[in-house]
């Protein structure tokens, strides 16, 4: 079956507990103003197929403590979000982790969500400019919900407010030069960070959403 994909990674510490395989899907048909996800929403790139992500994460599978699917909308392509879960070869302690701007009374019915292959999922739409107190969440009208025992087990933490240690961010760098950032920046550090580098002197290639401030996802020196 045939899936879109942003990015493919190994290790990621700040989107869930432990070391982590992160999944990000190509495609977003949610937009929300603001998303520091922005060059995730354009479809028609990143065309692959599940077998091929799967032998792809197979090896990280030995070594991960969970997987968390971001995007991008995994759910506006739900069919092979759901093939996908069923043909990842984890192990029972590995949880799954699953980020959606859909609320989630509409998301209820999905297989993926009904049948237990999500252990937690964050629902609803980045709000831009709404209070940010809650770990995993770029807005706190946004939900983390424990659907199954070892969900609930490994993310109980993540329903208080934000402690000081899960503000973090994992910094990766490409072949080709760039850097990307993993996880929840808080509102405004985008611009922060991008008004520093541009400061020292650094090209910076943005790929944010517009926003009422400029943000910077993607920083190329
Ligand atoms: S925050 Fe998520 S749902 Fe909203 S536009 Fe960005 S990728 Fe799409």
């Amino acid at each position: 079956m045939k899936i879109a994909l942003s990015r493919l990674h190994f290790p990621v510490t700040t989107l869930g507990p432990g070391r982590r395989i992160g999944i990000w899907f190509q495609g977003c048909s949610i937009r929300c103003p603001g998303c520091v996800s922005a060059d995730t929403w354009a479809e028609g790139r990143g065309t692959t197929t599940v077998d091929s992500v799967v032998d792809a994460v197979e090896p990280w599978l030995l070594e991960a403590d969970g997987i968390t699917i971001s995007g991008g909308e995994p759910f506006d392509q739900a069919q092979a979000l759901q093939a996908l879960l069923q043909a990842l070869p984890r192990s029972s302690s590995q949880d799954i982790l699953v980020f959606s701007g859909h609320p989630f009374e509409t998301l209820t019915n999905e297989p993926s969500v009904s049948t237990g292959c999500i252990d937690a999922l964050i629902s609803d739409p980045f709000l831009d400019g709404t209070p940010q107190t809650l770990p995993l969440r770029g807005s706190d009208n946004q939900r983390l919900h424990l659907l199954t025992d070892l969900g609930k087990q490994r993310f109980a933490r993540y329903q208080t407010p934000l402690e000081a240690d899960l503000r973090s961010l994992d910094v990766m760098f490409d072949d080709d030069g760039s850097v990307w950032l993993a996880g929840i920046p808080r509102q405004g550090d985008m611009h922060r960070l991008g008004a520093l580098l541009d400061h020292q002197g650094h090209k910076i290639h943005t790929t944010a959403a517009p926003s009422r401030e400029p943000r910077h996802d993607s920083l190329l020196p």
